[in-house]
């Protein structure tokens, strides 16, 4: 399973990241390169396509992770949009650990369906 987080530059972008790296660190998935799919980079889209599930955690209804895949033709597993958890948008990056959490246990309740 690949985690694509947006990792923009926001508080719900970072905490969209950190709850990537949090979940590579539980062993619950992958963490990959975002990057790499929108540069259209050699194999990033193929090997997304390749595995069972690919998981987006967008910071905002921008959902600049969620676009990114769908134009490279990735499909996309779950998706969970941070600011649709009642967490506000800001430019403040002091994360707060809660948040991490809530993010977390939004992709896992997800995957358990
Ligand atoms: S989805 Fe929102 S927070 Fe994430 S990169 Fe796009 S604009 Fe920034």
């Amino acid at each position: 399973m690949l985690i694509f987080p947006c990792s923009g530059g926001s508080n719900v972008g970072q905490l969209a990241n950190e709850t990537a790296k949090r979940l590579t660190d539980q062993g619950v998935g992958g963490m990959y390169c975002l990057a790499g799919i929108g540069g259209h980079i050699s194999g990033f889209a193929e090997a997304t396509r390749e595995v069972k599930k690919v998981v987006v955690i967008d910071g905002c209804p921008v959902r600049c992770a969620k676009k990114t895949l769908d134009h490279a033709d990735c499909p996309v597993t779950i998706h969970v949009v941070v600011t649709e958890l009642g967490i506000k948008k800001s430019s403040d990056f002091h994360l707060d650990d809660i948040e991490i959490v809530k993010v977390e246990k939004a992709v896992k309740e997800k995957l358990k369906k």
